[in-house]
Order: structure tokens, then C-alpha cells, then sequence
């Protein structure tokens, strides 16, 4: 440290610093923040702001970087958007009183995974911190490793967790975290070294280890405890859980940390998620399916935010709505009688246009009340928030009124025990002006006639407004001068200012406080005494409505129970809604969800690419699988056909069948499915080390374990990047697996190009062929789009190649190779039976009649020289061949 460093402010920044090592420390001075050593050198280069120093004379000059205190906010999100943590560091005492150094101290600390601040968050996407426990036992032999994953959204109080055990807990907990898309990830730091290694890979979330005391067994359950305030976790639904309360304390402990100032009091309660609860969506499908975001991510397909199923649905007025629309998007229910009575409101929603029309117009006053209420319990909440909280509840008579037309039993439970928060409507309305101002600083928040203490002050200081204009026209009479002026400023308070012109007017008893270009300014001791009370007044003025405004959100922080569950009825509400806008806006249907083992959709369409410019409209398409008879659909075709569109789009009719939603088709019966798991097209992972093949085939393994027959699998393209006939034969033991009910029997579709799998329908009785029809003419392909029963035989990939743009010559080239490959062979090619390999089947060119000779030559009954003669003929025959 060098000298310059020894002054009590430095000494007082260092010992604040060395807790926060790791964040960028904005230590406020006067109205500044300001940052120093490497922290104002790496901010200076993020923020485009000045780097200068502090202490310029001395040897050592500290390196300096400052912003307005009431600009923070903007350059903390900058400092956040580059990765960067911030420790915002107050002074907590008042400069005025304070006895030598003013105490500061860190009130806040800003983390990706934290924020709370609507400027930081999109409002129609969660922000999720999540911790990770671990727990290593040696099972005969082998390491088994469990999982205990806890999720918290800071800004609306949501906390959740869940345990993963068994052999595929790494692969669940991946999965999880795909669907979380958490934006910050703690671990203890004493994480086995394997465990940590892929932890810190996952890329997004920023990862950090923290002290795993936060994490220890008997603690962690006492401190959640006494913030959910519980005598035992188990009214959570925790019992028999250990890791996974392991993870959720140290959420707790972490945004304790973090929000040091804040009361927690809008996290309350602890949702534990089972496997069974939901449909469990892994992280290849729910990137295949492109449910929420395009599949090559937003930077490689920037402006197609809109191909994604979350986007065709979400019709949802208000942010809750939109967030609670995604989580049920990634997770499907498992229930018949729960999907059903979902299928229900929607129904009554969608049949009941004028009621759907003013409920959804009512909903659209509703802001973030689950974030407004979560800042307002914290103690952040600004006047405008209030106002745009009681804008909200504004709303909640006319939805209840039009909800009681409504008789879904969903929709009746409600409206059961509605809130209409009335009261907190009224005390809003009294207190707050409807224009409120963003700060507290100016005052201006409260309404005439809210307290009595405010309307004295208004009253002094209009008054003394009043009094001031009155001197001025005194002032003009006395000294005959037209043009003065009584003007205010920050700087010197009240003035008399005076052109040049007129100086020599000016009578003695006025005292010159500043000269101007084109005139002066003056003060005289009546004006001074008109000054002092005015301004008076105003500050205490301003300070008793911060004083007021504060008690009144502390008055409603007392409602965050309350206002969290309005909140959630209103988002479940406007999803309903939404749904059901969606349904009739793009006539969807209502799917028949039973326990069948059945999937029979009639003219079903794909909900996103429907929803494109295509030139002959989208072709709708049947389907009609059974788990119990014809299970896999064998699907071939040509390439550009329409085969991964088809498979895709009755994987997603599924899905929205089992969120409750209704689906693009005529008709459609969904049998329960318990799992969805897609292997489609291609994808590498070179950075984990993974070849294309390699990834492709790691997929269809997770899905020949995980799969049962309840489930349904979507295979595009199986073994196409090895060479051909080892991808056919691993096609085809793929398939025959799947398709065995001993071993597996899931309902499957099974797009491919290699055609001698369509043998396996005469093979396999649950198998059957199908493929997209095209039409030819005139050595021109038109792809009709449509699937028919049947095997294709031809791929048209060379005509495809055409349509591309590849050279004319490669084009000949390819189809004359073609040619030649498809002449009959003279060698026999294999034909895969199950019951025996490497038979000859009947419809492959015919073996040699010279083979069928040896086979019937009967070696016993012939002498050796016969058998010698024998052979000699057949030899001299091949070589006249
Ligand atoms: P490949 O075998 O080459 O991967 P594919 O058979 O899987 O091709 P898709 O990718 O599904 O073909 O479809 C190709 C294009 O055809 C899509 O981009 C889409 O625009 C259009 N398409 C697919 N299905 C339909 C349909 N049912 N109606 C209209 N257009 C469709």
C-alpha cells in the first residue's frame, strides 16, 4: 500500500474491499460512486467512463473511476451484462451528524443470479439462481453420486427443490438446468473434483463456490425453518429429504448475503418437486422441439425468436402469465384428471368469446404484481411502483364478476376465496398520487388530504411562493426597474438579478452575491427571511413523505402473503386465457386425453411452421399409433419431403395435449405419455469432446435406457454418420428393440433413408410402413407432403442436390455413379431376420445356380475322384462365365 493510501477514507475503502474481493466495489462519496485501484481501471474500460486518479501529487496515484450515485442503476446493468459482480457501498450514517469518518457499508450486493430491479429483468422471463449439493457413496463397487438442486427467483419469492438419485442423476440434473435456465449457480466448495469439473463447464450461468458450512445438514434445516417460519420442513412436503434442503439453504444463505439490508419476508414457502410430478423433458428435446428458444440459439438464428412453440402460444397479457406459461410449457402434466380439468377451462374460455375478451382486457391493467409485491416486502419498491400496484388491483372487481359466468371447475376454484383487495385499492388511492415520481427524493408523492403534517408544509411553502412573487412586484414599484427578477437556483437559493442597464437603480440595502455577462444578482434580508422558510418547509416537507411513503410500504409488506396469491391466480387466469385465445385464433381443438395406449390425431399440423408464408399452405397429416398393435411407424420419403416437420409436430401435439392445452388437428386422442425423447438430425459437441456420430449415438442410448412403453420416440435419421452398413444395422436392431414389447414397445416414429428397413414390417407385427408421398413428372419432383402408407424406395437426394445449387457437372457425375451402384450386384446382400441372420430373401437379385448345385451335392455317396471330376466342372464353368 502506498502512503497515499493511509488516509482514514482509503484505510476505511481497503477493509470494505478485502470482504468483496470478487465484485467490483462502488464506494459512495458525496454524490459519487466512486472505484479505485484495479476495480476503477477494469469498470473505466466497460463503462466508456474516465479513468483518473486520486492523489495526482503523490508517487503513487490510485487509480479512479466515478458515477453519479442516482445514475448507478444504468452502469451497474452494464457491469452486470459483462459478467462482472457489483458491491454497492453506502454511507449509512448522515454526513451532517456523523463524528469524523461517515460510516459506509455494503447494502447490496449485485449478482446475475439476485437482481431484483425491474430495469434489470425482462419481464417476461424468469431469473433463476439455483444450487447445487452432491452426495458420493460407494455402491458395490461403483461410485453413485445424488444430486440435491435448489432454484430460487429472488424477485418474486418463488423457491423450489428437488433431489436426483440413481444411475442417470448427472444426465436428470442436466436436464433440469436446461429447463431452469438459471443465470447464476452456487456449489460448496468442497464439491468432489469430477462433480465440480462438469458443474463449472455448463456454459450460461455464471458458476461459484461458496463455503460449504452454508451447506451443512442440521443448519441448513433450521435456517429455512425460521424463514419459512415452520416447526419442521415436512409441511413442505420435505420428508426423507436431505440434499436437496442441503442446496436450498445455501440459496437462502447466498441472497441473505447478497441483500444484507432486505428483509426476506417474501420468501415463505418451499415447493418440492418430485420425479412423477411432471413430465420430465430432457435437454435434447427441448432444444429438438425448439420450444423455447430456436434451435441454433438467438445469435444463430437472430430475428426467428418467433419460430419457437413458447412464442405461437404465448398470447398472455401480463408478465406472470407469461412466465407461468413457460414453466408449464417444460413441464407437461402426467395426470389425466389434472390435464382434463386444465382442458376444461380452457374450453369455457374459448366457447365464451365476450367473457375471454373483457377478462383478457381487464387483465392487461395488471403489471408484475409478484415482482411489485417482492420489492415492496424488500423495502425497494419506489412511488410509481405503488401506483402500478394499485393500477393492478384496480382490476380485480370486474374479473371477479366476469369469472362467475365462468363454470369450469378450475376457473370456480378461482374464483372461490377471491381477493379483490379493496382496502389496499382505497389506502393507495387516498395516499399516493396517480402520477407519482420514479424517486423519493423531490417529494410530490403524496395526496392532499392523506396526512396533515404534508398539507401544513404545502401550504408554508405555496404560501411562502406567494409571498416571494409579492416581493417582486414590491421590489419592481421601489426601485422602478421593469425588468427585475426573483429567481431561484441550486446553488445561491433566492436572488434579485438586475440587467446592467438598470444597476444604477439599485438601492443601497441590496447586498451583490454574483456578477453576470448582462447583469447581477442580489439579496436583500427580507428576501433571505422569505428564503429560510420556504426552503424550510420543502425539506421537511420532502423528508416527512419519504418518512410516510416508507411506513405505507412497510403498512404493505405486511400483505406479501395476499398479494402473491393474487398474483398467482391472475397468472394462472391470464395463461387459461391465453390458451385459450390461441386455440381459437388458430383452430386448434380440444385432444381426448385418456389412459390409452393410443395416439390418433386427424389432420394434424405442426403449430409453428403452419404458421408460415408457405407457398401451398401447410398439408395437414393423420396419424395413428398404438402402443398395443402398430407402435413403430417405419417413415421414409424423399429429403425435403416434410419427415422431420411430421415427426416434430406430433411430438409437440402431445405436449401441448399434456399441458392442457388444445392442438392443432380436426380431432386427436392422446394416450397418456410418460415421457417424450427425440434423436434429431445432427449436432457435434467437438468442445466436450464428442464426434457428430458419437453425440448421435450417446442420444439414442439415453433413450433405449429411459424409455418405457408409455413413452414416445421420435428417430430421425438413426446410424447416418458411420459408414452404411454399419448405420443399417444399427438402425435396424434399434428399431427392433424399441418395437419388442418384451423390451421396450414404446409408440415410435421412425423417419429414414435407409429403405431395406421397410422389410421390417413384414417382419415385425408392430411395425408399419409409411412415407411422404411425391409426385414425378417429367423427371421433376413435386413434394406433395403427404404421409400414405407404404415404403419409398428412392431418396431423390441427387434431385435435392439440384434444388441447392450444386455444380451441373457433380450432378451428372452423382446420378451416373448412382446408376451403377443400383445395377443388380452378383454378390448377395444380406437380409436381417430376426430369427436368423444373413438368410437370402427372395426379393434381392438371385444367388448363383452354381451354389444351389454344391448345396445338392451328396458328398457321401460320390467317390473321391468323382467329387474331384465335380469340382473341375464347375470351375471350368465359372471361368467361361
Ligand atoms: P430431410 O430428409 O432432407 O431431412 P425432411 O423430409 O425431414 O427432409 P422437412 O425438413 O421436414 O423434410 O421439411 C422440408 C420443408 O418442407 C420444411 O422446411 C417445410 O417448409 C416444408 N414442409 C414440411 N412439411 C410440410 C407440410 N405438411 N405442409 C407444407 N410444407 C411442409
Amino acid at each position: 500500500m502506498g502512503d497515499s493510501e493511509a488516509t482514514p477514507l482509503m484505510r476505511q475503502y481497503r477493509d470494505i474491499k478485502q470482504g468483496y474481493r470478487d465484485a467490483i466495489l462502488f464506494f459512495r462519496v458525496g454524490d459519487f460512486y466512486e472505484m479505485f485501484h484495479e476495480d476503477a481501471v477494469e469498470a473505466s474500460k466497460i463503462l466508456s467512463i474516465a479513468l483518473t486518479s486520486r492523489d495526482k501529487s503523490s508517487e503513487s496515484p490510485i487509480p479512479l473511476c466515478g458515477v453519479p450515485y442516482h445514475a448507478a442503476t444504468s452502469y451497474i446493468a452494464k457491469l452486470l451484462k459483462a459478467g462482472r459482480t457489483v458491491a454497492l457501498c453506502d454511507q449509512v450514517e448522515d454526513p451532517k451528524g456523523a463524528k469524523g469518518l461517515v460510516r459506509r457499508e455494503v447494502v447490496r450486493l449485485y449478482t446475475p443470479g439476485t437482481l431484483v430491479d425491474s430495469e434489470f429483468l425482462p419481464p417476461a422471463e424468469s431469473n433463476v439462481l439455483v444450487a447445487i449439493a452432491s452426495h458420493c457413496r460407494a455402491s458395490s463397487g461403483l461410485k453413485q453420486v445424488s444430486y440435491g438442486l435448489a432454484w430460487m427467483e429472488v424477485s418474486t419469492g418463488e423457491f423450489s427443490l428437488c433431489e436426483l438419485h440413481g444411475d442417470r442423476a448427472a444426465s436428470a440434473l442436466r436436464d433440469e438446468l436446461a429447463r431452469l435456465e438459471p443465470k447464476e449457480l452456487l456449489y460448496p466448495d468442497d464439491t468432489p473434483d469430477d462433480a465440480r469439473r462438469w458443474i463449472t463447464e455448463i456454459s450460461g450461468p455464471r458458476c461459484c463456490s461458496q463455503p460449504a458450512g452454508w451447506f451443512e445438514f442440521d443448519a441448513a434445516r433450521v435456517q429455512l425453518q425460521e424463514q419459512l417460519r415452520v416447526h419442521s420442513l415436512d409441511s413442505f412436503g420435505c420428508q426423507g429429504l436431505s440434499i436437496g434442503i442441503q442446496a436450498a439453504a445455501g440459496i437462502l444463505r447466498y441472497v441473505r448475503e447478497t441483500q444484507p439490508s432486505a428483509s426476506l419476508d417474501h420468501i415463505r414457502s418451499l415447493r418440492v418437486h418430485r420425479p412423477g410430478d411432471g413430465m420430465h423433458l430432457d435437454s435434447v428435446t427441448i432444444r429438438n422441439l425448439e420450444l423455447v428458444r430456436p434451435a441454433g440459439g438467438f445469435e444463430a438464428k437472430s430475428g426467428q425468436a418467433e419460430s419457437t412453440l413458447l412464442a405461437v402460444l404465448d398470447r398472455t397479457v401480463t408478465a406472470m402469465g407469461s412466465r407461468l406459461l413457460r414453466e408449464w410449457m417444460l413441464r407437461p402434466l402426467l395426470s389425466c384428471s389434472a390435464i382434463n380439468a386444465r382442458l376444461a377451462a380452457i374450453e369455457d374460455l374459448k366457447d365464451q368469446l365476450e367473457t375471454r375478451v373483457c377478462i383478457r382486457s381487464a387483465l392487461r391493467t395488471v403489471q408484475d404484481i409478484s415482482r411489485l409485491s417482492s420489492r415492496i416486502s424488500l423495502g425497494i419498491a419506489n412511488p410509481r411502483d405503488v401506483v402500478a400496484l394499485k393500477v393492478s388491483l384496480s382490476s380485480l372487481p370486474a374479473l371477479h364478476n366476469r369469472l362467475r359466468q365462468l363454470t369450469a371447475p378450475l376457473i370456480t376454484q378461482l374464483v372461490e376465496a377471491w381477493d379483490n383487495a379493496e382496502d389496499l385499492y382505497e389506502l393507495l388511492e387516498q395516499a399516493i398520487v396517480h402520477d407519482a415520481p420514479v424517486s423519493l427524493r423531490d417529494g410530490g408523492i403524496l395526496r392532499d388530504g392523506y396526512h396533515p403534517g404534508v398539507d401544513e408544509l404545502r401550504k408554508a411553502s405555496r404560501e411562502g411562493k406567494g409571498w416571494i412573487t409579492a416581493l417582486e412586484v414590491k421590489e419592481r414599484m421601489r426601485t422602478g426597474i421593469e425588468s427585475l427578477k426573483v429567481r431561484y437556483n441550486q446553488v445561491f437559493g433566492y436572488y434579485i438579478e438586475i440587467t446592467k442597464s438598470n444597476l444604477e437603480k439599485v438601492p443601497t440595502d441590496y447586498i451583490r452575491k454574483q456578477t453576470l455577462a448582462n447583469a447581477e444578482r442580489f439579496m436583500t434580508p427580507e428576501l433571505k427571511e422569505l428564503e429560510e422558510r420556504v426552503t424550510g418547509a420543502e425539506s421537511k416537507l420532502v423528508a416527512l413523505e419519504q418518512e410516510l411513503f416508507e411506513a405505507l410500504r412497510r403498512g404493505l409488506a405486511g400483505h406479501t402473503a395476499r398479494l402473491q396469491d393474487i398474483s398467482h391466480r391472475l397468472a394462472i387466469l391470464d395463461v387459461f386465457a391465453a390458451l385459450a385465445e390461441t386455440a381459437a385464433v388458430n383452430r386448434y381443438v380440444r385432444p381426448l386425453v385418456d389412459e390409452s395406449s393410443s395416439l390418433e390425431i386427424c389432420q394434424g399440423r405442426h403449430p409453428v411452421v403452419e404458421r408460415l408464408d408457405l407457398s401451398g399452405g401447410f398439408i395437414p397429416n393423420d396419424t395413428n399409433l398404438d402402443a398395443a398393435s402398430r407402435r413403430l411407424h417405419l417413415l421414409t420419403g424423399p429429403n425435403m419431403a416434410g419427415k422431420s416437420t411430421y415427426l416434430r409436430q406430433v411430438a409437440l401435439i402431445v405436449l401441448l395435449a399434456q399441458i392442457g392445452s388444445f392442438v392443432p388437428a380436426t380431432s386427436a386422442r392422446v394416450g397418456l405419455v410418460d415421457r417424450i425423447f427425440t434423436r434429431v438430425g445432427a449436432s457435434d459437441n467437438l468442445a466436450g469432446g464428442q464426434s457428430t456420430f458419437m453425440v448421435e449415438m450417446t442420444e439414442t442410448a439415453h433413450i433405449l435406457h429411459s424409455a418405457t412403453g408409455r413413452s414416445l420416440i421420435l428417430l430421425d435419421e438413426i446410424g447416418r454418420g458411420t459408414s452404411t452398413y454399419d448405420g443399417l444395422s444399427i438402425a435396424w436392431a434399434v428399431a427392433e428393440f424399441i418395437e419388442d414389447p418384451q423390451r421396450l414397445g414404446a409408440r415410435t416414429l421412425f423417419a429414414t433413408h435407409y429403405h431395406e428397413m421397410t422389410q421390417l414390417e413384414t417382419l415385425r407385427g408392430g411395425i408399419a410402413n409409411y412415407r411422404v408421398a411425391v409426385q414425378e413428372t417429367d423427371g421433376e419432383v413435386l413434394f406433395l407432403r403427404k404421409i400414405v402408407p407404404g415404403g419409398a424406395d428412392r431418396s431423390y437426394g441427387i434431385h435435392v442436390a439440384k434444388l441447392a445449387g450444386l455444380p451441373t457437372d457433380v450432378i451428372d457425375r452423382a446420378q451416373a455413379v448412382l446408376t451403377q451402384l443400383e445395377a443388380p450386384s452378383p454378390l448377395p446382400r444380406p437380409s436381417l431376420d430376426t430369427q436368423q441372420n444373413f438368410q437370402f430373401d427372395a426379393t434381392l437379385p438371385k444367388p448363383h445356380p452354381i451354389l444351389d448345385e454344391v448345396r445338392q451335392m451328396d458328398l457321401f455317396a460320390m467317390t473321391p475322384l468323382d467329387a474331384l471330376n465335380r469340382l473341375a466342372d464347375l470351375q471350368r464353368r465359372l471361368a467361361e462365365e
